[in-house]
C-alpha cells in the first residue's frame, strides 16, 4: 500500500475512514481490518488515495467493460451498491446477496 494525498500537500499521516478496531476485554486495541478502502489526509483533510492500487483498478475496469457478467445489486442491510458475481457476500457489511436478474 502507498497512500498519497489528492492534493499533494505532504503529509504522511492518513487516516483509514472505514475500519474496524478489535480490543480486548478493557479496551486495549488488539487488531483493525480495513473493511472498505477510504483514507483521508490527516495533514489537510482531503481524500487520500492508494497509488499501489491504481493499476489494478483501472485493469479491473477494462475488464469489467469487457465482460457484463456481473450485476450490481442494492445490499437489503446496508443498501450500498455492490458489484457481485452470483453467491457472493457484500463486502460492506457481509449480508449475502441474491443476483435476482
Ligand atoms: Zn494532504
Ligand atoms: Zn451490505
Amino acid at each position: 500500500m502507498f497512500l498519497a494525498c489528492s492534493r499533494r500537500c505532504g503529509g504522511r499521516l492518513f487516516r483509514a475512514l472505514f475500519a474496524e478496531v478489535e480490543v480486548d476485554a478493557s479496551g486495549a486495541y488488539q487488531e483493525h481490518r480495513i473493511t472498505q478502502p477510504g483514507y483521508i489526509c490527516l495533514n489537510c483533510g482531503a481524500p487520500a488515495f492508494d497509488l499501489s492500487e491504481v493499476p489494478a483498478a483501472m485493469e479491473a475496469e477494462a475488464q469489467e467493460d469487457a465482460r457484463p457478467a456481473t450485476s450490481d445489486i442494492l445490499c437489503p442491510v446496508c443498501e450500498t451498491l455492490v458489484q457481485v458475481d452470483e453467491g457472493m457476500e457484500c463486502p460492506n457489511c457481509g449480508a449475502p446477496l441474491e443476483v435476482t436478474s
